[in-house]
């Protein structure tokens, strides 16, 4: 245990050659050392773990050594070479700008900067982190990096470019470190499995290099872990078990299931991930990721951008064959907006739901009705509720009218067509009306479709065959006439006939009739009660253009019934049926 080194240590390259994944960026360097072009800033910028100090310290190395190598190598047999190896250079200087970044340090190492190096040529300062640096630290520093003796050399080293002042940019040749590609990591990978003597599955070693996402220090770190506890012999199944990565069987099943429709299978698949211990949001980037691989999958030009392990590469492909472009596009919008939404949203798991409902009706969207599975939600546009509405409450507009009426009735007496009226406009009831039907709620109530009706049923048929428009003249007398008559046959609607026997029609223009009520119960019932009684008056009066009108006529001499007891009183006074209807059906006046 005591001569356990870990790998990113062990196998921490040594020369230029050995840098895993930089390899223009390396010959640029190589190349500068042998022209002997050196300039006396450098700045390395990339993310962490791509090899940026490796680097900093094998140019060091190799711009000191004695007797480099005839491909511009470092010989790691001279003196400089062993020093620097040995960790014992007195030519190279580390600061690490994260935990030293005062004015003092930086004039530390700048006092170090005036003294020339005891072997070798150059003295190398690597400063790490250099964002990291105080403004006053960076100002100390300016100075000594825009004219600094010909025996140093600064490689300075950072993850965040954009926070370097540009002054500092502007002094420094700029190196700017990639990702280091999976393939080339499992490669190394692979190197260091068959070094340590591990057997390792190269889908194993995809994974890990994935989970390092470009860092080879990270990959190396991932690597070791999972060859303690594998005891040397890393198989896929153990490694998406032990880094908590899920198996790419998971993406697999659910584009199945999106190709198929089956919004079921992709619900339980989703279950069954959750109940793994997997964290939503991964799930889902994890997902978009699938469908982004998909798509580059598709076409030979972008296959470079797929950096799956050859052994599954088949598979993506043969299922990239079967997605549509369309389908992987909206998949991938679809995803990354749950992705976006995910940490915001109260009920994450109904987010992944309807995200992967979503999912599942892409491909159905385009298809006929009769093609689609059993399984799918039916996409809401599809719907035809409203066409589907019952057709006898097609005819009639009607505004809900109840509360509006009491706010608005002091304009009531005032204006020929007030706001608190009820308008029931003519209508030809076999046409479809020529504005949009309102939802049918608005214009009638319960009661119309119930028993009551049936009373009428027959005029209301009658009425509805009439597709022509029929305007014959009438009188005020033959409207009191119909009026009566069929407040006389509705014996079971009560309140709706001691209204109508209450509250008379007067005939206005363009056969248009306007009915004066009480109060708000009064103008519900006509309002609800309106569809029998319009077509019967139509059909009776051989008129389809009759309109009705119900407005409240405020009365200051008489006392209006306002509570629910008031009316019931009023209406008994009017009709003592009332009182045994009450008494037969224990109804209550709340
Ligand atoms: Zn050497």
């Amino acid at each position: 245990m005591d001569n356990y080194i870990v790998s990113a240590r062990k196998y921490r390259p040594s020369t230029f050659r050995s840098v895993v994944g930089q390899k223009s960026l390396t010959t640029t360097l190589k190349n500068a050392i042998e022209s002997n072009k050196l300039a006396h800033a450098y700045l390395f910028c990339g993310p962490r773990g791509v090899g940026k100090t490796s680097c900093a310290r094998i140019f060091a190395k190799t711009i000191n050594c004695l007797s480099p190598t005839a491909d511009g190598e470092a010989c790691n047999e001279c003196e400089s070479c062993k020093a620097f190896n040995e960790q014992r250079s007195y030519n190279i200087h580390e600061l690490d700008a994260a935990s030293n970044n005062s004015v003092d340090d930086i004039r530390a190492l700048i006092d170090q900067v005036r003294i020339p190096p005891p072997i070798g040529k150059y003295k190398v300062f690597i400063i790490d982190e250099v964002h990291m640096l105080s403004s006053a630290a960076f100002n100390a520093f300016l100075k000594t990096l825009e004219e600094p003796p010909h025996h140093a050399l600064f490689i300075l080293a950072t993850t965040e470019k954009h926070k370097v002042l540009p002054t500092i940019l502007s002094r420094c040749q700029i190196y700017d470190f990639s990702r280091i590609s999976i393939a080339d990591m499992v490669e190394h990978l692979q190197y260091v499995a068959s070094c340590e003597g591990v057997n390792a599955e190269p889908e194993a070693l995809n994974v890990i290099a994935q989970k390092a996402d470009g860092g080879m220090r990270d990959a190396l770190s991932i690597f070791d872990q999972v060859v303690s506890f594998t005891s040397g012999n890393i198989t896929y199944q153990a490694v998406i078990d032990n880094l908590n990565v899920l198996d790419y069987e998971y993406y697999f099943r659910l584009t199945d299931a999106m190709l198929s429709g089956n919004v079921r299978s992709a619900l339980l698949i989703l279950n069954d991930i959750l109940s793994k211990g997997f964290d939503g949001q991964n799930i889902i980037t994890g997902l978009a990721a699938h469908f982004r691989d998909l798509l580059v999958c598709r076409d030979e030009a972008t296959l470079v951008l797929f950096e799956v392990g050859a052994s599954i590469r088949e598979r993506y492909k043969e299922m990239a064959k079967r997605c549509a472009d369309q389908f992987l596009f909206k998949a991938i919008e679809l995803a990354n907006s749950c992705d976006l939404n995910y940490r915001v949203s109260r009920n994450k798991r109904l987010l992944l739901e309807l995200t992967l409902i979503q999912l599942c009706q892409l491909i159905n969207a385009g298809q006929p009705a009769d093609d689609k599975k059993k399984g799918l939600i039916e996409p809401i546009a599809s719907n035809s509720s409203i066409q589907s509405a019952p057709p006898l409450q097609q005819p009639v507009l009607m505004p809900a009218g109840t509360k509006n009426v009491q706010t608005a009735r002091p304009q009531v007496m005032t204006t020929n067509m007030p706001p608190s009226a009820t308008v029931i406009p003519q209508t030809t009831d076999a046409a479809p009306p020529k504005r949009p039907v309102r939802p049918p709620q608005f214009g009638t109530s319960l009661k119309d479709i119930g028993v009551e009706r049936s009373q009428v049923q027959k005029s209301t048929v009658q009425t509805s065959n009439i597709s022509q428009e029929i305007v014959n003249p009438f009188t005020q007398e033959d409207l009191s006439r119909c009026w009566d008559a069929y407040a006389a046959s509705i014996d079971k609607k009560v309140y709706l006939k001691n209204t109508m026997i209450n509250c008379k029609p007067v005939l206005q223009d363009n056969y248009f009739f306007e009915v004066g009520v009480h109060n708000p119960g009064q103008q519900d019932e006509l309002s609800n009660g309106c569809i029998d009684l319009l077509s019967y008056l139509r059909t009776q009066l051989k008129n389809t253009r009759i309109q009705m009108r119900v407005r409240i006529i405020e009365s200051n001499e008489k006392h209006l019934a306002y509570t629910s007891t008031e009316k019931y009183e009023h209406l008994l006074n009017i009709n003592p049926v009332l009182g045994r209807l009450k008494e037969e059906f224990n109804l209550s006046l709340d």
